[in-house]
């Protein structure tokens, strides 16, 4: 069993001045797989001092030197993917097959670089200069079902953007993080611009949320953490990114290719096992059109092969730990109870599996708008159909939550598709299963958060507005 009791701060690994043991444990097998040292409150002490002394240096190095960073960082990720690739298997049981995640990663550092590159700091208006500085110390706080690329996301933008940076991972996956950051050392990373200190949230993200020396908080999470994380960061009235929780819906219209619609909807709903924050996870169907829609459901899920993610042939491994099966199954059990109709799935383990967080691939039909199983983020492999009449309702009924991070259209009418995904009040409209952008904005609508990633919109989350009135010549 490996052991990992360092944190790493000011360009070196060191021990934790004070905190806890962690037992990771594997997803697949409930066995225990490796130890980590948490750090605490001091060592977030510790890792903002040091990311304050390379502010000044790092803060004002030229674009080049940035970019010749961050190339350097994609190369050093691409060297190590089996390695992390291994990582997130053992720690979220993510299926070997599954490379999505390191790629995902890879691509948000290019996407730096293309974006630093193209992007002016300084521009005019109306004779007076503007410039955008980097912020400062940045704190970035992740959630653990995409442990590489959501991190990745957020520090190549703090990079490009100039800023030092203090990362708390989920404790969940501390082990990807580790290997991320001997990455970013291989590849020369300046000291103290990048300090990791693992830890819980309760201990090293609110040390991270409250400290007054960090001026942003890039938080990643569930709706009800990144609340108390803005409650906490309020008397230091730092900026607080929120990227939260979700609760999408796919539109099918009546004009849409069913199949090609059910097809995709299995597909990236039971991708990472449901712990997707964009996850389509209300399929809206036309209510002429539900028995049909339920024989391709039930045939693309037949197709799920749920199992030991270390096969070649599993396309959906566990849940990432003991308290997500028990949240998404309580959620199976409401459904149940709630009187939606199951068509594939429900409680318990699949057939021939006797240990890790499996759940079936689970799919309810009869599902009303109000009900729970409609309104609350579920985060696992399981899917509500419900039927509309109009498109109008459609509509209503996809933005009838809390929540507005994704939406998604299927029709071969192009202009109605944009009529719709204009209605559809989320951060992310995609048509016909359109794969993402890393250049297109992403965040959220409503409680699924306030801030924006990826592209010119995450590099300037990450840059302040100085106004410099009577310093331009020209004016
Ligand atoms: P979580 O909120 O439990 O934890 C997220 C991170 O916040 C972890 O690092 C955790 O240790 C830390 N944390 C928890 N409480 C904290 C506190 N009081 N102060 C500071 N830090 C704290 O979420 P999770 O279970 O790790 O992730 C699942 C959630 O993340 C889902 O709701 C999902 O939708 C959301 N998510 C959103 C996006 C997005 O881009 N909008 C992307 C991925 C995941």
């Amino acid at each position: 069993m490996n052991e990992y009791d360092k944190l790493y701060i000011d360009g070196e690994w060191v021990t934790p001045l004070a905190g806890e043991p962690f037992e990771v444990v594997n997803p697949a097998t409930e066995d225990l797989c490796a130890r980590i040292s948490l750090g605490s409150a001091e060592d977030v002490g510790c890792a903002v001092r040091a990311a304050r002394r390379a502010f000044p240096i790092f803060s004002t190095s030229s674009k080049a030197f940035r970019i010749a960073l961050l190339e350097r960082i994609v190369k050093a990720i691409a060297s190590r993917t089996p390695e992390l690739a291994a990582a997130v298997t053992q720690e979220l049981g993510t299926p070997v097959n599954a490379m999505i995640h390191i790629d995902g990663a890879i691509a948000t550092f290019k996407q730096a670089i293309k974006t630093l590159s193209e992007y002016e700091f300084e521009s005019r208006v109306d004779g007076n200069i503007v410039r955008r500085e980097p912020i400062g110390v940045c704190g970035l706080i992740t959630a653990w079902n995409w442990p590489v690329q959501l991190l990745c996301t957020k520090l190549s933008a703090a990079l490009a953007a100039g800023c030092t940076v203090v990362a708390k991972p989920s404790e969940f996956t501390s082990i990807t993080a580790i290997k991320l950051t001997e990455a970013l050392h291989a590849a020369g990373i300046p000291r103290g611009v990048f300090n990791l200190v693992l830890g819980d949230g309760a201990t090293v993200g609110s040390a991270i949320t409250k400290h007054p020396d960090i001026e942003l908080v890039s938080f990643t999470g569930s709706t009800k953490a990144g609340i108390l994380v803005a409650q906490a960061a309020a008397p230091t009235v730092k900026r607080v990114c929120q990227e939260l929780g979700g609760k999408s819906a796919n539109i099918v219209l009546r004009d849409a290719d069913l199949r090609e619609a059910m097809r995709w909807n299995v597909a990236r709903g039971f991708a990472n096992s449901g712990q997707s924050c964009h996850a389509p996870s209300r399929i809206l169907v036309h209510e002429a059109q539900l028995g049909e829609a339920l024989r391709h459901i039930r045939a693309a899920v037949a197709e799920v092969r749920v199992g030991d993610p270390l096969d070649p042939a599993t396309t959906m491994g566990p849940l990432v730990n003991r308290a997500q099966f028990d949240r998404v199954s309580a959620y199976i059990e409401r459904g149940l109870s709630e009187g939606a109709r199951l068509v594939c799935g429900g409680l318990g383990r699949p057939e021939g599996l006797r240990r890790g967080y499996f759940i079936k691939p689970t799919v309810f039909a009869d599902v009303q708008p109000h009900m729970i199983i409609a309104q609350e983020e579920i985060f696992g492999p399981v899917l509500s159909v419900m039927t509309y009449e109009t498109e109008e309702e459609a509509v209503s009924i996809a933005n009838a939550t809390p929540y507005g991070l994704g939406g998604f259209v299927f029709t071969r009418d192009r202009e109605k598709g944009l009529s719709i995904g204009r209605q559809i009040r989320a951060g992310r409209v995609f048509l016909n299963g359109s794969p993402s952008n890393m250049a297109a904005p992403m965040g959220g609508y409503k409680q699924s958060g306030n801030g924006r990633e990826m592209g010119v919109f995450g590099l300037e989350e990450y840059l302040e507005v100085k106004a410099m009135i009577g310093f331009d010549d020209a004016a």
